[in-house]
């Protein structure tokens, strides 16, 4: 049972509420302080958490044996993830075959600002484009021509749930050039798709726990074994010998530990986990469909939780903050850029004009939203679209 608050919370592509499992490994290693390299009995035993959890999310992955499966590097974020990735990637020891990197045009920021980071050194960039929530790959095929030497492709897409075929882009990624690093950003796919890294043919991989009921300020890099063989990829945070030199400092060891049971639970429970989401979605989709607004559906396959809607006549920050008057959380675009004045790039990508996307709101829910909340984010819009186009905002 989650506590009760007072607030109804539709926002859960932002972050979560943290699951009881979470909380109570938590609670044990902030009790149990020692440091994982110490060689002493705290030392040890903190030892022991640290592995158990990257045991417990190379699971969530489908990768049974870590001696085998590749590496797991815990991260400060999901951001510090996938800028590992592909600066690592892109200053690596193996000397690199192009310049050129392959990505969307709808990669979350921290993605999409790391490749402009990169180009801003010299390196070159293609966007694939995702309209209507689908890759195009006959633009890729052309871009693979140009042999890049790496391609990173989100799973899923933060604003509008598009889940992109990556496992076929990365297929033909590999076809074209068996030398190119693929890097799949899965944040929001995770333990809300099926998929494991070889699965879908990624060699990099980034997930974070505060998206699956974890906490916040920890997430992980998978790394496959063939790109540490070949020294493709370089960690660019220098100092001790933690995460196997590829990023020092000690351990986040209270967050770690919660990320491992958050994993584990979301494991578990993950095909009810997803039923409920998707059940609630569709009821919210089909309570919404009564409204005089707009829902903004990916062509092809879409994640359980996220449910974006166009408002004909009112800023989505004007109905965001009556909604959060009224006691329920929902966002006006990816948590990290809903402050910023610009309109979203990834509904813009998606087909939107930039004013339907300043019109744009994103609901998205967890296992534990109910029906009951969705009627009254039903009566509340119903409301707010009534008042305020009466009022003229
Ligand atoms: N990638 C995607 C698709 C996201 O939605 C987010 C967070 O919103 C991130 C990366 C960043 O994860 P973190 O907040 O752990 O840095």
């Amino acid at each position: 049972m989650m506590e009760t608050k007072d607030y109804i919370y539709f926002d859960n592509s932002a972050t979560t509420s943290l699951c009881p499992e979470a909380r109570a490994a938590m609670a044990r290693a902030m009790e149990d302080y020692g440091n994982p390299s110490s060689l002493h009995g705290a030392g040890m035993k903190a030892h022991e958490t640290l592995e158990g959890a990257r045991a417990s999310v190379f699971a969530s992955l489908g990768i049974r044996n870590p001696r085998s499966g590749g590496s797991l590097l815990f991260t400060s974020c999901g951001t510090e993830a996938s800028n590992t990735a592909l600066i690592g990637c892109a200053f690596a020891k193996e000397r690199r075959e192009s310049d050129l990197i392959i990505t969307t045009d709808s990669e979350h920021p921290s993605v999409a600002n790391t490749v402009k980071y990169l180009e801003s050194h010299g390196f070159r960039a293609v966007r694939i484009s995702t309209r209507g929530g689908r890759l195009d790959f006959d633009m890729l095929e052309k871009a693979l021509r140009e042999k890049p030497f790496m391609i990173s492709m989100m799973m899923v897409n933060n604003e509008t749930g598009a889940v992109y075929d990556v496992k076929r882009a990365f297929a033909m990624a590999k076809a074209a050039n068996e030398n190119v690093v693929t890097h799949c950003d899965a944040v929001q796919g995770y333990l809300k798709v099926r998929f494991t890294p070889q699965a879908i043919g990624a060699d990099l991989m980034t997930v974070s726990a505060h998206k699956i009921h974890g906490p916040k300020g920890v997430g992980a890099l998978y790394i496959s074994p063939a790109v540490t063989t070949a020294r493709k990829l370089t960690g660019f945070i220098h100092g001790g010998g933690q995460e196997g030199g590829m990023r020092p400092g000690t351990e986040n060891m209270i967050g770690i530990a919660g990320f491992g049971a958050a994993a584990e639970a979301g494991m578990k429970n993950f095909a009810a986990n997803v039923e409920r989401m998707t059940a609630i979605r569709d009821y919210a989709e089909q309570k919404l469909s009564e409204l005089e607004l707009t829902m903004n559906i990916p062509a092809g396959d879409r994640a359980p939780h996220i449910l974006n809607i166009t408002l004909p006549s009112i800023k989505s920050e004007t109905m965001l903050h009556y909604l959060s008057q009224n006691g329920i959380c929902v966002s006006s675009g990816s948590a990290c850029s809903s402050r910023a004045a610009h309109p979203s790039e990834s509904l813009i990508a998606f087909g939107l004009t930039p004013a339907e996307a300043d019109h744009s709101l994103r609901i998205s829910f967890c296992e534990y939203n109910t029906e009951a909340e969705v009627d009254k984010l039903y009566e509340c819009l119903k409301q707010g679209i009534a008042t305020l186009v009466r009022t003229g905002k």
